[in-house]
């Protein structure tokens, strides 16, 4: 019996009315979860719910949040494996990148339960002889959390825990194909002691329940991950509003690799961060850069390495890359691959796969022989397919990585110190990977890009706070008289 979940508001379940189906994309005869998607009112009252909540949640102490995020942190590492199965089985990551996801969500509410006791405002003189300023850090208020399918606990994790840590409420709306780790997740924040009405989950529709989250105004801050051309469309809505909204978008991110690479490593980088998690990461080396004396070699290697790579379903052991999470990710992934064939591009790989059950299953696609004008070294194509540009040297490596405009991650893979570091210093991206796979970024680091990859301040670490509170002035004359 299939296993029915709902949203959750003011600490009620809200069965919701037209049916919700969450999918296993390695058997689409396996249901996994079923739930009700409710309307646009369900979304209000949930951002009412999250308004009243917020003045006492507001008030509790730092010590008391902690506690709860430390507790949640605990559940969430101890019921890992059977978390991770959950992900796997609805989003179609290996198991053991599933669990590894899990662990780090639980390591993103440890992180805050910790943080939440650092100091993080502080103490001036001014420059009026006897007067004192401190600077302290005010919680936003209701915070909208909006997330993609792609990683459906981490990313929710590291947006909610410091929006809660700092003392926020929250409206979460993750993406409609990964409704089951969402819920969980909220399950196993409320049962670690938040008040009714500090956490709300709503299951809907982005369109429908969207444009209610990013626009009402009881609604203080909007936190967004997923696609470029949806996070401009609530930036532009939001912009009479005037409220804080971070977006954490596409990338379109380089690996570069330098006649003086370490080929193993740079083999092991490309195919980790361009088929891991099948290629639907916003950090996945999606496009290579390679200079013409390593590039034949490499990409031979490359393509042994492929000829070993075993795609299945993403709960079977020794599975090194799971299926594509639905027929229009499928569908977006098979156009590109055309495309790029159509535009010179030498496909190796890319083909349908039947497995026997009724998966979406693609084998890796590496397509040599491209420019680095052609479209699929320009959009993000979101699935397991890697493009490779072949350069003459170094300079013209670092300019063809450069022209990519979603700036979030970048690699090179070398042995010489002096262009990893002048890499590191002139690459354009937000973050930068040496001789690693540009996916792959700690649970307690700043995350996040440049052009039109991000907005706002970056995601996890202390640099959370930057979003998830308000600064606040203060002055104090202690000379005045009673
Ligand atoms: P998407 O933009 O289609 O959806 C993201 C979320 O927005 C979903 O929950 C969706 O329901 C919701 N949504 C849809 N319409 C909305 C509206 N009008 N108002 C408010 N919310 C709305 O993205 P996706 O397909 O779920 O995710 C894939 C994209 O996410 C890729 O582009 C990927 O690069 C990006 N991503 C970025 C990062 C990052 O940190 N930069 C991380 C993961 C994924």
């Amino acid at each position: 019996m299939t296993t029915t979940i709902s949203s959750i508001v003011n600490g009620e379940r809200i069965v919701g009315n037209a049916g919700g189906v969450d999918l296993n994309p390695s058997d689409t005869s396996d249901v996994v979860r079923e739930y009700g998607q409710v309307d646009a009112a369900v979304a209000k009252d949930a951002i009412k719910a999250a308004r009243a909540a917020f003045p006492a949640w507001a008030a509790t102490t730092p010590w008391q949040r902690a506690e709860i995020l430390d507790r949640a942190g605990t559940e969430i590492l101890a019921r890992a494996d059977e978390l991770g199965d959950l992900l796997a089985r609805e989003e179609g990551k290996t198991l053991p990148e599933a669990r590894g996801e899990v662990v780090r969500a639980g390591q993103i509410f440890k992180y805050f339960a910790g943080d939440v006791m650092q100091p993080h405002g502080y103490a001036l003189d001014s420059v009026r002889p006897g007067i004192d300023i401190t600077v302290t850090r005010e919680p936003v208020g209701v915070v909208s959390v909006i997330t993609p399918w792609n990683f459906p606990i981490a990313i929710p994790a590291w947006k909610i825990a410091p929006a809660l840590a700092y003392g926020n409420t929250v409206v979460f709306k993750p993406a409609e194909l990964v409704p089951g780790s969402a819920f969980e997740l909220v399950d196993i924040l409320n049962r670690a002691g938040l008040p009714a009405g500090v956490l709300n989950l709503v299951l809907g529709r982005g369109s429908v329940v969207g444009p209610i989250m990013t626009t009402d105004p009881d609604v203080n801050a909007v936190t967004f991950t997923g696609s470029v051309g949806t996070g401009k469309g609530i930036l532009a809505a939001d912009a009479p509003l005037s409220r804080k909204v971070q977006l954490e978008l596409g990338g379109k991110n380089p690996l570069v690799v330098v006649d003086d690479a370490n080929l193993a490593i740079a083999v092991e980088a490309l195919v980790q961060g361009g088929f891991g998690s099948t290629g639907q990461r916003c950090t996945a080396s999606s496009f290579t850069v390679v200079t013409d004396a390593i590039h034949d070699q490499f990409v031979a290697a490359v393509q042994e390495r492929l000829g070993k790579w075993t795609t299945g379903d993403a709960r079977a052991a020794g599975i090194e890359m799971g299926p594509v999470v639905d027929p229009s990710q499928l569908e977006t992934d098979l156009r590109y691959i055309e495309l790029a064939r159509s535009e010179g591009g030498q496909v190796i790989g890319g083909e349908l796969l039947d497995l026997g059950a009724k998966g979406h299953y693609l084998s890796p696609a590496l397509i040599v022989g491209t420019n680095a004008n052609d479209t699929i070294n320009r959009e993000e194509v979101f699935g397991p397919v890697v493009s490779v540009v072949r350069v003459k040297d170094y300079e013209e490596a670092l300019a063809v990585a450069n022209s990519s405009t979603m700036n979030l991650s970048a690699g090179i893979c070398t042995t010489d110190l002096a262009k990893a570091s002048h890499f590191k210093r002139n690459s354009k991206a937000g973050m930068v990977m040496v001789n690693l796979p540009t996916a792959g970024v700690d649970p307690h680091v700043p995350f996040g890009g440049k052009g039109d990859s991000s907005h706002g301040p970056r995601e996890q670490g202390y640099a959370a706070v930057d979003f998830f509170t308000v600064s606040k002035t203060a002055y104090t004359n202690p000379g005045a008289p009673a």
